[in-house]
């Protein structure tokens, strides 16, 4: 049987080879990951020209997954250097990378990581634009925009943020409520200023219907962008966000009425109480489609550590109802990341992950932390590595610091209770 995308395929009773492929890398039945997909509760992000791709489900009941932004700016327009983070992303298995280049004619980098990348690839087709036309933003027109909408999808990229949210009443919203510090969304701002400077209504809103036909033809999910994200606490879960998510709520049945895949993207900076409410908000509003969270970051006052904000805000919201959470690096607001941050970005997202997993009883979560409680336990340091989430680091730590005793660390020494308790317990018993 024909199908388009793997909504149509899955509304027609189809089971893809990429959902039987993502069954099994989740341990669910493939049978119930379809009808999910089906209900648009699930996406699974594969365009049909992506041909490396090695697919992953978002979405209810599946593991929290992490995506990993990169790409060249004017600053740091260093090909070679963002390829090697794409290795060492994959490497230490992000779910899925954006390409967020926005500088220069950015296809020869598009290209590259589509040809290389296991991991789903996102783009935000607003930012190329700019460099592509080579022209002031007011001047690219309606029908540029979808181009290279069509030319991303030609590529291969599997999802693309659209701020189809950010529509005339959206920005009535904004204007009249005013914020601590306006939009912070780069896509948002810049469609903001071309409906400004053109006296217009956003050209995804306004073309929503031909932009969905292109989603469907190469099967790309929509992730539908948050323009009026919150960029500071003060500003969370205000008018603008808020009526912003009604808008995405209707454009996600506009999209499902097409069998295009959809998600929603979301905060951004927020106290940790707000959190929960708003993957509530989300979840009703959206009608249950996958969440992906940019953070949140729940203090704004820690520049430099914002991986850890992000983190924090992140195994709450994924413990919570979202799905998807968008790394963030200790060089979040100060300048484009290093190796080193995106390595850094990358751990504190996964132990987000993996936290809010545990708490929703994914399958398989718990084993892992039980099998390390056992190897520390039993002081076998060898295995303690095996399964660290980042086993160079505990290697290394452990090296630096040698104790007298081998069965111990140099924290307790003698003291250590751990080697204490199993020589009594052992004692006792025999
Ligand atoms: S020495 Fe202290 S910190 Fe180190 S393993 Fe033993 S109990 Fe744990």
């Amino acid at each position: 049987m024909n199908f388009t995308t793997q909504m149509d395929a899955a509304r027609k009773g189809i089971i893809t080879r990429e959902m039987a492929v993502v069954a099994r890398k989740e341990c669910v039945e493939a049978a119930s990951l379809r009808g999910l997909v089906a209900e648009g509760k699930v996406v699974i992000p594969a365009n049909k020209n992506h041909t490396s791709l090695d697919p992953c489900g978002i979405g209810q009941g599946l593991k929290t997954k992490i995506n990993v932004n990169l790409g060249v700016s004017k600053d740091c327009y260093n090909i070679e250097a963002e390829l090697e983070k794409v290795r060492c992303a994959v490497e230490l298995q992000a779910d899925a990378i954006m390409d967020l280049s926005c500088y220069g004619k950015t296809a020869e980098f598009r290209r590259k990581l589509l040809e290389v990348s296991p991991a789903a690839i996102g783009t935000v087709p607003v930012y190329d634009a700019i460099g592509l036309y080579d022209k002031e933003l007011e001047a690219i027109t309606a029908e540029e925009f979808l181009e290279v909408v069509e030319q991303h999808a030609k590529d291969g990229v599997d999802f693309m943020t659209i701020h189809a949210g950010i529509n005339r009443e959206t920005v009535a919203r904004f204007e009249k409520n005013k914020r601590l510090i306006n939009i912070v969304s780069r896509g948002g701002s810049l469609l903001y200023a071309w409906m400004k400077l053109n006296d217009r209504e956003n050209p995804f809103y306004m073309y929503y219907d031909v932009l969905l036909d292109i989603f469907r033809k190469y099967d790309v999910t929509i992730s539908l962008g948050d323009a009026c994200r919150p960029g500071s606490l003060k500003d969370a879960t205000d008018a603008s966000q808020v009526q912003e998510l009604i808008v995405l709520g209707e454009l996600t049945r506009a999209a499902w009425e097409k069998d295009v895949q959809v998600m929603i993207e979301g905060p951004g900076h927020m106290s940790l109480n707000e959190i929960i409410p708003n993957m509530l908000l989300e979840k009703k509003l959206c009608h249950g489609a996958p969440f992906y969270v940019l953070g949140p970051l729940v203090t704004d006052i820690a520049p430099g550590y914002d991986h850890i904000t992000g983190a924090i805000g992140g195994a709450i919201a994924a413990a919570n109802g979202a799905d998807f959470l968008c790394y963030v690096t200790p060089a979040e607001h100060l300048r484009l990341p290093t190796l080193e941050d995106m390595k850094e970005g990358i751990i504190a997202s996964r132990i987000a992950a993996h936290a809010a997993d545990v708490a929703k009883g994914i399958l398989g979560a718990r084993r892992w932390d039980d099998a390390m409680s056992e190897a520390r336990r039993d002081l076998d340091w060898e295995r303690m590595f095996e399964l660290a989430l980042d086993p160079e680091k505990a290697r290394r730590y452990r090296a630096e610091s040698q104790p007298e005793n081998e069965d111990t660390c140099t924290m307790c020494g003698k003291l250590c209770a751990v080697r204490n308790m199993n020589k009594v317990i052992s004692n006792v018993i025999i």
